[in-house]
């Protein structure tokens, strides 16, 4: 379906205003996962494509004027590869998110930090999709945070078709972890994709919104996915959900092209299948925000974990991984 307010926003007058934006600051990664679609898509793999860090930041901050961005998602490639850059730019926003695979070290950022931080499953669903030891190093990054780490650290999973039904051992092995929550997002399959990790339609996709459902039932406090945004995934209301996207009010992802910010569609870029959509921060977002899915699944009372107010929800994860 037509989706309005993306492609154009950057030079739209006057300039819509934005809570959260996502900046990818890097192609580069030190991983090479089957399913990137940074790496794969044509994108270099190569760091004289970066845009130098004065540059950028000043970039990052004119966005941030004339759109109102009070919170930064800054991902990549592997965004920690610009940790320096990172340092800086986390001065300019209220509220930081750093998407990250994990593998290198963490560092202490203080407390308005959030780290989101990929894994696709225990060792053996992990690995043959992100790299050999990969789990392990990045169990072990996490395992040896200080007491006194401030930032927080949330795992991501991507939750697929293959994946599905292993999910649980993931929570079980990090819940006794420095680890404070894990949110699940379902896998956002490009247009006319028929892969093994996607499903036919929401009816397919039930089975894996219900084994989350039972994980959060589990560990209430560990799975940040609220509740109702589950329940949301389901027939009756995913498509009034992505057909009013929240996250296209509210997020401006910035692309860098031949050196200068350009907006796709989303943050899962131009050809995403709406109709399969499953990201949380757009269900997350729908959860608490009223909309025509209300009609069907009236509001309750219930309070999600993690952001606790709508404008945070822009904190959420966003990647596809
Ligand atoms: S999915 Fe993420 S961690 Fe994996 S290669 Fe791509 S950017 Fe790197
Ligand atoms: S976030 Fe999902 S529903 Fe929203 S525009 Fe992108 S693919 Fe569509």
């Amino acid at each position: 379906m037509e989706k309005t307010g993306a492609w154009d926003r950057l030079g739209a007058e006057p300039p819509p205003a934005f809570p959260g934006a996502i900046l990818n600051v890097t192609n580069r990664c030190n991983l090479k996962c089957a399913h990137c679609f940074i790496y794969t898509d044509g994108n270099p793999n190569d760091p004289t494509h970066d845009i130098p860090d004065d540059e950028l930041l000043a970039a990052v901050e004119r966005v941030r004027d004339r759109h109102g961005v009070r919170g930064m998602l800054w991902m990549g490639g592997e965004p920690m590869l610009r940790w320096r850059l990172l340092e800086r730019g986390l001065e300019l926003f209220a509220k930081n998110t750093i998407t990250t695979n994990g593998t290198v070290p963490l560092k202490d950022f203080g407390p308005d930090v959030t780290y989101v931080v990929s894994l696709d499953g225990p060792r053996d669903v992990n690995d043959p999709v992100r790299g050999e030891g990969v789990y392990d190093r990045v169990r072990q990054n996490l395992l040896a945070l200080p007491e006194n780490f401030a930032p927080t650290v949330q795992l991501q999973c991507v939750v697929t078709k293959q994946n599905q039904h292993r999910l649980a051992e993931l929570v079980e092995s990090f819940v006794d972890t420095p680890v404070d929550g894990i949110a699940f997002t379902f896998y956002v399959p490009n247009e006319g994709e028929n892969s093994e990790r996607t499903w036919t339609d929401a009816a397919d996709r039930e089975a894996a919104v219900d084994a989350v459902v039972e994980l959060k039932r589990r560990y209430p406090d560990f799975v940040w996915n609220s509740s109702r945004a589950l329940e949301l995934m389901r027939p009756a209301t995913a498509k009034l959900v992505t057909d009013n996207c929240p996250t296209l009010r509210t997020i401006l992802p910035l692309y860098v092209e031949n050196g200068q910010f350009t907006t796709p569609k989303c943050c899962y870029g131009n050809n995403s299948d709406c109709d399969r959509c499953g990201a949380w921060v757009v269900f997350a977002q729908a959860a608490k925000l009223p909309g025509p899915w209300d009609e069907v699944l009236p509001p309750t009372k219930h309070k999600s974990r993690g952001a606790a107010d709508f404008e945070a929800g822009m904190a959420e994860p966003l990647r596809r991984e």
